[in-house]
């Protein structure tokens, strides 16, 4: 291991920093104003490592790492903005500005998939907040103290986490309660730590959940979802307890188990800087494995182009492309989504110049209510045009893996804007997923 440098402090910036942003001042005011109005509704939040090292400021507005981070003015609904914009132009109290943002907030369906009601599981006839269990395998376990980021996204699927309103969260505070479930379930073998992005927490607390979930047999891999390699890659650099977060990864790897960071990477520009390069080296010379995964969204990555070269510079750098997604139904969705005929495109024609290390990542793939839904490609079947489509996950684990089909529409964004094909009523999974819609 290199010997740490300087830790540059973690000073994220919010909305009402805007203004003090230098390298803002080349933005016009108006759209400077645009941001405030936008991130009075939605997350905003940087840092300077984003915005000094990632952000090619001679291409703002279009720039991908900005249109990534900074609030768009086309985010919202225009009625919308125009009341919020109304709102803050006459420095309305803080109080109507915070029930318009709540109830714009509402209407962007915060918890895409069914996730409060759906995949909580619960212990001994209780339900238990900051957990889900949707896949057999797998439990996602949302600690209290991991649940914002080192800077957010635009288009975050999580975003209700990150905004006040309490009855739009669901995290954890103790771990006790995840290891009695797991303990008590012999067919999970793995834990996906997730938020937010785990990596904002102290190493210590990390150690409690890792060190606790080490003494569960049947756990076989244990897996941190993180942007911190993008966003705040001296996190595993230079931060005080960084190396005290590498010998985690190390005791895990030691204690015979997976330890994966399930990496969100956006674009190829976050792997350039040489602090992400090193960061990266570092998490993998402690044993860890980086899976990489990142939605599809317009203005950022839409572009056969990036996702190439993105692959490309991951297997390069010993990291392993794992999943490409389609941007959720949540949030500024209208703004940012791709059509799954556009999105197959780009992956297809991604994936055709990329060499077989880099094939590992499959997509565009829906985290949709009843699982993750694969867009396998279009054919034409008895007359007509159809998406191949099939589940890599499943909330029942029988539909994995069996093809079926919707008829062609170039313009729709996910499975609930999809028809079966062949005049049949509905798709083959829905009669299954009805009760469990009316479950309390
Ligand atoms: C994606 C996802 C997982 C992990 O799925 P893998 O295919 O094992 O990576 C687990 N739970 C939920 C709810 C998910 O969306
Ligand atoms: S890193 Fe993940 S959770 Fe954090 S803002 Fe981005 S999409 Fe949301």
């Amino acid at each position: 291991m290199t010997p740490p440098r300087e830790a540059p402090a973690f000073r994220p910036l919010s909305a009402s920093q805007i203004e003090a942003i230098p390298a803002l001042k080349r933005v016009p005011a108006d759209r400077r104003w645009a941001m405030r109005v936008v991130a009075a509704v939605l997350p905003f939040r940087v840092n300077p490592y984003v915005v000094e090292q990632l952000i090619d400021w001679d291409r703002v507005p279009d720039d991908p790492i900005f249109r990534l981070t900074f609030p768009q003015p086309e985010m919202l609904d225009p009625d919308d903005f125009r009341r919020m914009d109304a709102l803050l132009r006459r420095g309305a109290p803080p109080e109507a500005v915070r029930q318009a943002a709540r109830s714009i907030r509402h209407r962007l369906n915060p918890h895409p998939g069914g996730q409060l009601e759906l995949n909580v599981p619960t212990l001994h006839d209780q339900r238990v907040a900051g957990m889900q269990h949707k896949y057999r395998e797998t439990v996602l376990y949302f600690p209290a103290s991991g649940q914002t980021c080192h800077a957010y996204c635009t288009y975050c699927f999580r975003w209700a986490q990150f905004v006040g309103d309490r009855e739009l969260r669901f995290a954890s505070t103790r771990p006790g309660t995840l290891f009695r479930y797991v303990a008590e379930h012999p067919e999970v073998t793995s834990v996906l730590i997730t938020g937010g992005d785990p990596m904002v927490m102290k190493a210590e607390k990390l150690e409690e959940i890792a060190e606790g979930l080490l003494e569960i047999e049947h756990v076989q891999s244990i897996r941190i979802g993180t942007k911190a390699l993008a966003y705040w890659p001296y996190r595993f650099t230079s931060a005080p307890d960084a190396d005290r977060l590498l010998h985690l990864f190390e005791r895990v790897r030691a204690r015979g188990r997976h330890l994966a960071l399930m990496s969100h990477y956006s674009h190829p520009r976050e792997l350039e800087p040489r602090v992400a390069r090193e960061a990266l080296r570092r998490v993998q010379d402690a044993g860890a494995v980086v899976r990489c995964q990142a939605p599809l969204i317009r203005y950022v990555n839409d572009d056969a182009d990036a996702w190439a070269e993105l692959w490309n510079q991951q297997v390069r750098l010993g990291a392993v492309p794992y999943y490409l997604f389609v941007e959720r139904d949540t949030g500024p969705r209208d703004y940012f989504a791709v059509p799954l005929a556009r999105a197959l495109r780009i992956y297809q024609s991604a994936i055709r110049r990329v060499g077989g290390l880099a094939r590992t990542v499959r997509g565009p793939s829906m985290s949709a209510t009843p699982g993750k839904i694969l867009v396998s490609g279009t054919a034409e079947l008895a007359g007509e045009r159809v998406f191949v489509l099939e589940f890599l996950q499943a909330r029942d684990p029988e539909w994995v893996g069996r093809p079926f089909f919707a008829r062609f529409d170039p313009g729709a964004r996910w499975i609930d804007e999809l028809r079966p094909a062949f005049g049949e009523d509905g798709f083959f999974f829905e009669k299954a997923l009805a009760p469990a819609r009316r479950e309390p």
